[in-house]
């Protein structure tokens, strides 16, 4: 029988797929890490493991303990995927500009979470990260992994992305890009493809306008899950070649043409990382591979990027651009 013993088995491992629409007078090869394949739905359920099994080890997280972590949503379904397989419990405390179905997703795996607005100041008491300081300090038998510090987040991508992408494409990638929240991803892949091809690959990060990564001063934008308002030490800001800064309405129009165009329902930060990739291939010959990761899926953004009301409110949609006409004519 070909059997799995755990969920946990099917982290990791994800497709390559070739862009071929989207990327209209682009000569170079643009190939996509497909991170919705994991099983919890994101590239988060990677970092999961690495960090639960770390603190296993070093006695941090004991038998029965509780993880407590900030969270938009997809570290939390990876870390609670691996929990409940292991017996944990989990508390997780999330900004309100994230989306409720993310939020369920949590709560459906048996999670607790606990939102916090998000147009407060870091320092704040009831900015996400420090209500997550005080339920660590409360819980008893309580872990906080932190991804946005714990060296376990970029080290699962050194040792499982960056090494599927050179073997998946037989060392011919010149290019990564991706999109950079903690930063764990590009730090963790870029540095091992760059170790692994003697600097030749370029690294290049995606940012929401607006966030520190691009030279912003942390304004709010509406992609989830990228861009910071301050700087994390899981991010190591040697690794990237170049960041892009890309607008919300730029990255959600590429998110919708992304399900229409390529048959890959995915979230906004994969739509924002894609447009970073075509801007980085322009001028690029044919014998360049650029790869784009692609996050997570578009199914906890149905509501909003998904959505033409949504789209329109905030101006994102072109006019001609909206599925209207068939509302019309009911
Ligand atoms: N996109 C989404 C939807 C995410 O949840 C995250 C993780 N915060 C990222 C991109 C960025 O990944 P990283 O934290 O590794 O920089």
């Amino acid at each position: 029988m070909q059997v799995y013993e755990s969920m946990i088995e099917l982290v990791g491992n994800t497709p390559l797929v070739r862009l071929k629409n989207v990327t209209e007078g682009i000569r170079a090869t643009v190939l996509a890490k497909v991170e919705y394949f994991n099983p919890g739905g994101s590239v988060k359920d990677r970092i999961a493991v690495r960090m639960i099994e770390a603190a296993e080890r070093s006695g941090a997280l004991q038998p029965g303990g509780t993880i407590v972590e900030p969270t938009s949503g997809n570290t939390g379904v990876g870390l609670a995927i691996v929990a409940q397989q292991k017996g944990y419990k989990c508390i997780f405390v999330c900004p309100d500009k994230v989306s409720t179905d993310k939020i369920n997703v949590l709560r459906a795996y048996g999670a607790e979470v606990v939102v916090c607005p998000t147009a407060v100041d870091p320092d704040h008491p009831n900015s996400y990260y420090n209500v997550s300081d005080r339920l660590v300090r409360e819980t008893p038998g309580a872990w906080k992994p932190d991804q946005y510090s714990n060296p376990d987040n970029p080290r699962s991508h050194y040792e499982s992305t960056g090494p599927e992408l050179w073997e998946q494409t037989d060392g011919r990638i010149t290019h990564f890009v991706a999109g950079v929240g903690t930063g764990g991803t590009i730090s963790g892949t870029g540095r091992y493809l760059k170790d692994v091809s003697d600097g030749k690959v370029k690294v290049i990060g995606a940012d929401p306008e607006g966030s520190v990564y691009s030279g912003g001063s942390g304004r709010p934008y509406l992609i989830e899950g990228v861009g910071e308002d301050f700087w994390p030490t899981a991010y190591d800001s040697t690794v990237a070649d170049e960041i892009i800064a890309v607008s919300d309405k730029d990255a959600f129009q590429m998110t919708r043409r992304l399900a229409k165009e390529e048959g890959l329902l995915v979230g906004g930060s994969c739509g924002m990382a894609v447009v970073g990739a075509l801007k980085a291939a322009e001028g690029l010959g044919e014998d360049d591979v650029v790869v784009v990761l692609l996050p997570d899926s578009g199914r906890g953004y149905l509501s909003k990027i998904f959505n033409d009301d949504w789209m329109n409110d905030y101006g994102f949609l072109e006019t001609g651009d909206t599925d209207r006409v068939a509302d019309v004519m009911h």
